[in-house]
């Protein structure tokens, strides 16, 4: 295959033993998505054989997908649903997103697992103060409902400069309040830029719920113990020696200024690669080579030399130019090239 997306299992388990390691706690592992674009079944199978066991992903048919495939799992929705039969027939926990919610569905919610999700300042979903929390408990006692999660997740937690402390706090002040009244089975907060803090304020959440981490990229700066998971290859289709000052590709955004050999790379964005990729260079035969103008839907250009042939291989991630690059030329971030790439191109499993 030309263009090859090389996913690598046993990175995601170093990861995962990684992340143990440093939380010492159980995982809810995010999978959402797509696990982040690298394949459910894979991923969760991967998971599951470096131990994990709970999986959380935002839509229910995703948790379906989880469940059908793999019933030992547990498995959370995040996002507001209403399709309680499902969640009962798949034995599916959800989150709760407002007290209005359980409200509107504590006659439908019987035997449903609940994890109460707290809004300290994304405003997303969740209960955003003490005494929406105690409604939540009086309609799960008057309902008999199954309470058995409690959950927040912090937005400030990549960003130093801003106020995250205050929303850990916030998030303590509920969560104390609700476990001295009952007893949550899981208690999760900490999502990869919150983790790697150690929080002590956090000890009494039994879970991390990292995503990024898990496959070997960083929300934020650089982690030396991540292991990336995905390698993406094409291959050298035609080499062009074109003369000082003309154009490559469509319009007029490169001209040569020298006489330059061109290679034409037959990907493009669209395949996925996010167009801030230009900023950085190809590997070809162990040695970089630029970029040059702009990505095309089905086509790349590279400025080589005599050492590069048809044929050759084109690494445009791996071998130390990695998709947390992308983040770093600060016109697209690691999740967004992750998300972006399409399964159209030939994936393996290694
Ligand atoms: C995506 C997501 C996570 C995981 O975040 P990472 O930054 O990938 O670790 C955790 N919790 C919620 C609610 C999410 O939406």
């Amino acid at each position: 295959m030309r263009t090859l997306v090389t996913i690598n299992r046993e990175a995601v388990r170093r990861n995962v033993a990684s992340v143990y390691d440093r939380s010492n706690k159980e995982i809810f592992a995010v999978v959402k998505n797509n696990a982040y674009n690298l394949g459910m079944r894979e991923m969760v199978e991967t998971l599951m054989d470096a131990g994990v066991r709970h999986f959380a992903v935002a839509e229910m048919y995703e948790a379906i997908e989880i469940k059908t495939n793999f019933p030992d799992s547990y498995c959370l929705a995040m996002n507001p649903v209403d399709t309680f039969d499902d969640a009962r027939k798949y034995g599916i926990a959800l989150g709760i997103a407002s007290s209005e919610w359980v409200e509107r569905h504590a006659d439908e919610l019987s035997g449903i697992e609940l994890h109460l999700k707290v809004n300290v300042g994304m405003n997303r979903f969740g209960i955003s103060s003490l005494e929406e929390a105690e409604a939540v408990l009086a309609l799960s006692v008057k309902h008999d409902l199954k309470l058995t999660g409690l959950y927040t997740h912090f937005p400030l937690a990549d960003e130093p400069e801003a106020d995250h402390d205050s929303q850990v706090d916030a998030f303590v002040t509920i969560a104390d309040a609700l476990r001295a009244r009952h007893v949550f089975d899981y208690i999760h907060s900490e999502n990869s830029a919150t983790l790697v803090k150690r929080d002590p304020r956090l000890a009494f959440c039994n879970y991390v719920r990292p995503g990024i981490f898990l496959f070997g990229y960083s929300p934020i700066e650089a982690m030396d113990w991540l292991v990336p998971s995905l390698r993406m290859t094409t291959e050298v289709v035609m080499i062009r020696d074109v003369a000082p000052g003309k154009h490559v590709g469509y319009g007029t955004s490169f001209t040569t200024e020298t006489a330059t050999r061109v290679a034409m790379l037959p990907v493009g964005y669209g395949d996925g690669v996010v167009r801030a990729r230009k900023a950085l260079p190809v590997i070809i035969n162990g040695k970089t080579y630029p970029i040059i103008s702009k990505l095309f839907m089905s086509h790349t250009f590279v400025a080589v030399d005599d050492d590069v042939a048809v044929g050759d291989e084109v690494v445009l991630y791996g071998d130390g130019i990695e998709i947390d690059d992308i983040t770093r030329t600060g016109a697209a971030n690691n999740s967004e090239q992750m998300c972006a790439r399409s399964w159209r191109l030939a994936h393996r499993y290694i």
